[in-house]
This record gives structure tokens, C-alpha cells and sequence, in this order.
């Protein structure tokens, strides 16, 4: 796959002299967040060698997991089942409407179920229930996804530094893996507080080239505010690129922060990878009346 790859022009990139871009996985598909793609794509191949005829999944009600997995279900041959986080309400919002239009069967659990997940007496249940299927965890995250994206960084991406937005690990496992040992690594995280990312990162790669910022997640997972919702826009505005208010914006107001503080040297490069979730936007429009885009 060709994958687009942009340079950024602004001001303050010129002042410091650094040249920042962004590699567009997000252009893979219009619901399909890019690196959710590489995370199911070798998913799909195992559970298809294994002759699985269903998917099944765990997510929240704004998960770009979980319409990823219907849509790459419904486009691959698969029944897909999704169990959603919380109460089902009577109007579905934007993610699980498109997830169902996809033929996703959604199935709610509460919080307390939810947790949970992993127990094999819970999915037990859930094989007496919908009959077998092929599981992929919460966030897609296992040993194939790991493999799928170490796919996203190839040996024309030698920028210096590469920057990626962070939920489980496993999108930043990978390209630090396919990385060169030249390059520097940038996890954005969009959670607070969760301790054992850094072990479970450390688990599954191979190099040490890498840290985690902490700075620029913005109180916590999906918590916005005025700043970040304007500078989404101002950035959109000016460089065409639309980001997510959960995962890409903050990495990409981090990025910027960072080169206004002098973080980088003089002359070096950085690749931000656009991971996507701009399905996201439309949900946090609709709760929040942002104008994202
Ligand atoms: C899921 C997601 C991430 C985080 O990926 P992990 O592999 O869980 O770290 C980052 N960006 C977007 C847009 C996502 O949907």
C-alpha cells in the first residue's frame, strides 16, 4: 500500500529549523482508523486460516476498534459481534450506528461485566451465547497486531524522530521495532495513570530508542478543552489535515509545544504518524457541540 506522506509548513517550524510530517494512515479509510488496519489485518488472516466465521470484540460506545472491526468483518466475510461498555441507549451515537450499518451484532455488558472480560467463565458465556468465535481483544491488541504494525514505519520514514499517539502500546511496540536504532521514538499517551504501559511496551520490543510523554494528555482519556478543541481547528484551517480530540490532536499540540521549547536540535526531522479516529469527531460534536472537523 502507498501510503501519503506530508511535509508541514508554519512559521515556528522555520524558526527553529526542524522539518515536521505526517505520515496520512488515516487516509486508509474513511472508518477504519489507520492503525486499527494494521492491528487487525494479520487478525484476520489467523482467524480465516482457522475457519472462524465470526469476530468477536470488546470496546466503549465511541471505540474506533470497534467500527473498524465491523467494517473489515463486513468487508472480509465475517458476522462481527461487539461487546459495548455500559447501558445501550435508545439512539445510538454516530460509531455504534455505522458499526451496526456495518452488520455488527452489539451486545452491552455493564461495567462490572465488562472488567471482567478476560475470565474465562465470562467468555464462556459469551460462546454458550453467540456460538464460537474468533476473540480479538479490547483495542485489537495481541501478538498479530504487534505484527501488523511493525508494517506502518518502512525504511523510507528516516526522519529522526517519530512521534505516535498512544492507547494500549502496541501501534508504538511496532514501530519502534521497525525502527531504525538512529531514530528516536515519541509515545504521546492519551491515558493518565496507566502505570504498566511502560513494562508492556518494554515486554514486546526489542530496542530501547523510545519514551513516553506524559505531558499532553490533557487530563485524561477523551477530556478536551477549549485549547486543544481550537487548536484541532486552527490546524485544520491551516494545514488541511483534520485530527481526532482523543488521540492526534494531543500528539500533534504536543509535537508543536515541544519544537516551540526547543526539544528537537536544529535541522533534525520529525514524522508524526496520523493514526486516524476522525470518525470520533463526529460522536464528540454531537455530545459536546464542538465544531471539530
Ligand atoms: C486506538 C488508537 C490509538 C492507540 O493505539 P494503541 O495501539 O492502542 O496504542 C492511537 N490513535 C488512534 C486514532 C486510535 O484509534
Amino acid at each position: 500500500m502507498k501510503i501519503k506522506t506530508q511535509e508541514i509548513s508554519t512559521g515556528i517550524l522555520d524558526e527553529k529549523e526542524v522539518q515536521l510530517f505526517v505520515k496520512r494512515i488515516d487516509l486508509i479509510h474513511e472508518f477504519i482508523s489507520g492503525n486499527k488496519w494494521y492491528k487487525l489485518k494479520y487478525n484476520l488472516l489467523e482467524a480465516k486460516k482457522n475457519l472462524f466465521n465470526t469476530l468477536l470484540t470488546f470496546g466503549g460506545a465511541y471505540s474506533n476498534h470497534i467500527l473498524a472491526t465491523s467494517v473489515l468483518a463486513n468487508e472480509n466475510g465475517f458476522k462481527s459481534i461487539g461487546i459495548i461498555r455500559g447501558e445501550r441507549c435508545s439512539d445510538l451515537n454516530p460509531t455504534l450506528k455505522l458499526a451496526k450499518e456495518y452488520g455488527m451484532q452489539l451486545h452491552y455488558v455493564n461495567r462490572n461485566e465488562y472488567q471482567s472480560k478476560k475470565t474465562s467463565k465470562f467468555l464462556s458465556a459469551l460462546r454458550n451465547k453467540f456460538g464460537d468465535f474468533y476473540l480479538i481483544p479490547e483495542g485489537g491488541s495481541n501478538k498479530f497486531a504487534l505484527k501488523g504494525t511493525s508494517e506502518i514505519i518502512t525504511k523510507i520514514d528516516s526522519q529522526d524522530y517519530i512521534c505516535c499517539s498512544v492507547g494500549t502500546g502496541t501501534t508504538l511496540a511496532g514501530i519502534i521495532n521497525s525502527s531504525s536504532i538512529k531514530q528516536n521514538i515519541i509515545g504521546f499517551p492519551a491515558i493518565k495513570g496507566y502505570k504498566e504501559l511502560k513494562k508492556e511496551i518494554q515486554g514486546v520490543t526489542t530496542k530501547s530508542n523510545w519514551l513516553l510523554n506524559n505531558d499532553f494528555c490533557f487530563g485524561g482519556y477523551a477530556k478536551t478543552n477549549p485549547l486543544l478543541i481550537n487548536f484541532i481547528n486552527t490546524f485544520n484551517k491551516n494545514q488541511l489535515i483534520p485530527l481526532d480530540a482523543i488521540y492526534t490532536g494531543k500528539m500533534m499540540f504536543g509535537i508543536l509545544e515541544l519544537i516551540s521549547k526547543d526539544y528537537f536540535p536544529k535541522g533534525s526531522s520529525i514524522l508524526a504518524v496520523h493514526t486516524g479516529g476522525l470518525q470520533g469527531n463526529k460522536g464528540m460534536n454531537q455530545r459536546f457541540g464542538f465544531s471539530l472537523p
